[in-house]
């Protein structure tokens, strides 16, 4: 009797989600959505990198990356950039990533209030401004809210599985 070849799996979106400095809740959003997407998205993602999902991470190719929070120290930056390296797209998530603000608020205030929080800077040796994330890599799309606008996420999630052959 001849061999059945064995089905070929189905090809996933890799996907990462990662979260500099921010409150998370874009991330607790993006949880919640599973609560009715996880069995269609289980079957549809490889989550690459997803701390809140799981403890063994793997940081290599991407399609998508999704960045929540702003950069606020060198490692950051430097963490963004090897993101940057390993996804195919990067999207901005919230309005830390997208715009800065809320997160890089030290970045308005007076050179009195700069100076209180000096001793701070340094101790967690942050950059001189915080950053959101296009000051320091190339970003191909943004989700803003403050949290993420979970319609906007999902149409972005849809065109990234439609762009990657995923779906049809
Ligand atoms: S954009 Fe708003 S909800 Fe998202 S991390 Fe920043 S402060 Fe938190």
């Amino acid at each position: 009797m001849p061999n059945t070849p064995a089905p070929t799996p189905q090809k996933k979106l890799r996907v990462g989600w990662f979260t500099f400095s921010c409150c998370e809740d874009s991330t607790v959003i993006f949880t919640e959505l599973m609560n009715d997407r996880w069995q269609t998205w289980k079957k549809l993602i490889d989550f690459r990198h997803a701390r809140v999902l799981q403890s063994n991470n793997v940081l290599d190719h991407m399609d998508v990356a999704f960045i929540e929070g702003a950069l606020n120290t060198p490692s950051h930056v430097e963490k963004a950039k090897e993101i940057r390296k390993l996804a195919t797209m990067v999207v901005a998530i919230g309005a830390c990533a997208c715009t800065g603000l809320p997160s890089t608020q030290r970045n308005t205030f007076t050179p009195e209030q700069q100076e209180a929080i000096k001793p701070l800077v340094e101790k967690f040796d942050f950059l001189p401004k915080g950053q959101k994330l296009a000051e320091a890599i190339t970003v191909d799309a943004m989700v803003p809210g403050c949290p993420m606008d979970e319609k906007k996420f999902l149409a972005i999630l849809d065109l990234a599985l439609k762009k990657f052959g995923i779906v049809a």
